[in-house]
Formats: C-alpha cells, structure tokens, sequence
C-alpha cells in the first residue's frame, strides 16, 4: 500500500484546496480520504498538489522540437530508427518529468511510435527506468494524398479506395490520422491549399475506421477542410485554426473534439527569423493567434472537448514545456483553471475510450505530484515531484524506480 499525502488536489474536474490522501493498492486507486490519514504499513510520499497524470493529446516523440538548426533538423530525418528510439525515449523521459502520464503520437512514417509504445508497455522486463515511462498512444503512420503535406508522417493514398484500404490495414494504430489540409500561409492567414480529401473520400476513411474500432484524428485548418471533416464524422480536429462559431456550434453537436496546439505557432511569431518570417507574416500570425484565443473561449462555453496538445516535436516545441505552454495559453485564454485541468486530465481520457483521469477509488493510479498547487501559478506544474503509473512510482530527485506493493 502507498499512500500519497498531499495539501491540495484536482479530482479531473474540480480543485480542492484541502489535503487528501490517496492509497494506492494493486495499481488503483484503493481509497481517496479528506485530510492526512496514518496508515501502518503504507509507504508515505508527500507532494504538495496531487491530480491525475497529464495527458499531452498530440506529439511527435521522434522529432526534437528544441533542434533548431534547419540543417540538423534535417539531418535528423536522416538518422535512422536507432537515432529516433533514441529520441523518442530522451523525449518520454522529459514528458514524465512534466508530470505527463500519457501521450498520443500523432504519427511518424517509420512507425517508431508503435516501437516505443511496444518499448513502455513492455513494464516487466524491459529496463527498470523505462517502466514509469509515459503510457504511448500511437497512430503509427498517418494517411496523406500522394503529393501533398505530411511526408515527414504520413503514407500516400490516390482515391477513396486506396485511402479506405489504408485505414483498414491500420489494425494496431490506436487512432487513425489522417492529414486532411496543408500548412498555413502566415502573412495570408490561410491555410496553403484546399483540402486533401473530399467529403466521398474522407467518409470512406471515417466509416472503415468505425469498422476497425478506431478513432480518427485529422490534422485539419480553414473552413473548408473542418467541415468536411465534421461531416465525415471525425473524433478530433488537430490544430484547427480558423474555426469559426458556425463550426464550433456543429463541433458542440456532433461531439468532434479539439486540440488546438497553439505553441508551434506562437512560437513562430517570437521567432519569425527561424521560419524566415517576414513583417507580414508577423501581422498575420497575430490576427491567427488573436481569432485562435476567441475560438478556445467560444469553444469551452460551447462544450466542445478541448484536448491539450502542443505538437511537441514541431520547430520550435519542447516535449514537456510544450504542453504547458498550450495550457498557460488557454488560462490566458480565459478559461477556468480547472477546465484547463480538464483538457489535460479527465477530458483526453474520456474522449479516448481510456479509463483514469480522475482522481477516485477504483481508476487507475496514474497520478503526478507537484511541489504546489497551480492556484499559486500555473508554472507550478511545470516540474513534477513525482509520477506514478500503475501503482509505479518515479520521483524527480532519483531516477530510480520501485513498484509498490
Ligand atoms: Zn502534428
């Protein structure tokens, strides 16, 4: 039995500034009682703010976001699968010291997210320290039109058969992704393009992941696309920018989620040199921020599910920071802090099928501990304490790891 003592706590939905103790038994959540409670025999941890794990909701974990350099990051592509395990690994150890428990990689075209999630689920006899890794959820190799954007990610698919037949072999993907619009001109404040697919053509890919079993997941931008996409039938619109309320109220209805993965693109604008970004497209990248935070506000009082997500791994997008970056940008937003809480906890977790993202008897006992609450600043999250995955415990001042009894 372990038992975590801790002064103030988020339950998934709601904080409370009281303390708590939560015993952890067998891998759950065995008992969540008010106040400080001694339990003989129970191994004692204390942290000062305790809450469900952090989910980062869309990732690239074999790209290194902090690379900057234009030429190693395109060496990088070149490195080979045992550079991108490598990577992919460095990046799930930076993931847990952010108090993150689970991600969802949103694809890579030599499937070295399906390796890495083999790698963390692998908690007996893999190495002790990958144990307390981050649980992965892979999309494996994203699905893209021959020719267009995504290479980096995605495979090619010429028509609605090819596409169908693509999502069909996807059978150990987690969530089909699929690349459904281009990248964004900054000074037009548009998306490059149109959409890959047609509305045909991306209702065959939605209704034979339904067969599968899978969510689909769409990187998708610009009108055009996301009302194809909400047609379609799409789980989450990744990115999203320029949604508008006409969206956001069909978005609300259909219970088509958001991951709004604001940093990559708030970071090109403080560093426009890196993209050889002019005046222009400096101005523009404002007026998308600007309609991007209105939308994130709209989006909450709508009900639409917000899932954090950075792209970590994008230019410029640390795994780690790169989530709470996106949540301190939601705060700034305007919504509450515990539905920024929400979209990181309690709301990928429902969104995904997956059990835990509450802080209750009977979930599962993916948790982090902080060194203080984030009422005292948001920044507090930033460095956990501790995390624990399936009753397993990683502590930032060691980087060993035991199983609790
Ligand atoms: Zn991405």
């Amino acid at each position: 039995m372990l038992a975590i003592h801790a002064d103030a706590w988020f339950d998934g939905e709601r904080l409370h500034h009281a303390p708590v103790t939560v015993c952890v038994q067998d891998g759950r959540i065995a008992a969540v009682h008010p106040g400080r409670l001694n339990l003989p025999g129970a191994e004692d941890v204390h942290v000062g703010f305790i809450m469900p794990g952090l989910v980062e909701s869309h990732a690239h974990l074999f790209l290194d976001g902090h690379e900057q350099d234009p030429t190693r990051r395109q060496a990088h592509m070149e490195a080979g699968r045992e550079v991108f395990l490598a990577t992919g690994r460095r990046n799930l150890q930076r993931l847990r010291a952010a108090g993150i428990t689970l991600v969802r990689d949103c694809g890579d075209r030599w499937g070295i997210n399906h390796a890495l999630r083999a790698m963390v689920d692998d908690r007996t006899t893999g190495r002790p320290d990958d144990r307390t890794l981050p649980q992965v959820r892979s999309a494996g190799i994203a699905i893209r039109r021959k020719g267009r954007y995504g290479s980096f990610m995605a495979e090619e698919v010429v028509d609605a058969a090819s596409a169908a037949a693509a999502v069909r072999a996807r059978a150990d993907s987690d969530d089909i992704k699929i690349v459904m619009t281009g990248i964004i001109d900054f000074a037009a404040a548009a998306v490059k393009g149109g959409p890959q697919f047609d509305l045909s053509e991306l209702s065959a890919m939605t209704s034979a992941a339904r067969e599968l079993g899978k969510p689909t997941v769409a990187h998708c931008s610009g009108r055009e696309g996301i009302d194809i996409a909400v047609r379609a039938g799409i789980g989450s619109i990744e990115h999203g920018f320029f949604l508008d309320a006409e969206l956001l109220d069909r978005m609300a209805a259909a219970g088509t989620a958001w991951t709004p993965t604001w940093i990559p693109v708030a970071w090109v604008r403080e560093h426009p040199e890196a993209c050889a970004v002019g005046p222009e497209g400096v101005a523009g990248l404002g007026r998308i921020l600007d309609q991007h935070r209105a939308n994130l506000l709209q989006a909450h009082r709508r009900g639409v599910a917000i899932l954090a997500g950075s792209d970590a791994g994008s230019l410029g997008v640390r795994h780690g920071d790169g989530l709470h970056d996106d949540l301190a940008a939601y705060l700034e937003a305007g919504l509450p802090l515990p539905a920024v809480l929400a979209a990181a906890t309690s709301v990928p977790r429902r969104v995904m099928g997956l059990p835990g993202g509450r802080l209750a008897a009977g979930e599962p006992a993916d948790l982090a501990g902080f060194a203080a609450s984030p009422l005292a600043g948001l920044s507090y999250l930033r460095r956990a304490a501790m995390t624990c995955i399936g009753g397993r415990i990683w502590r930032a001042e060691a980087t060993t790891s035991h199983a609790a009894a």
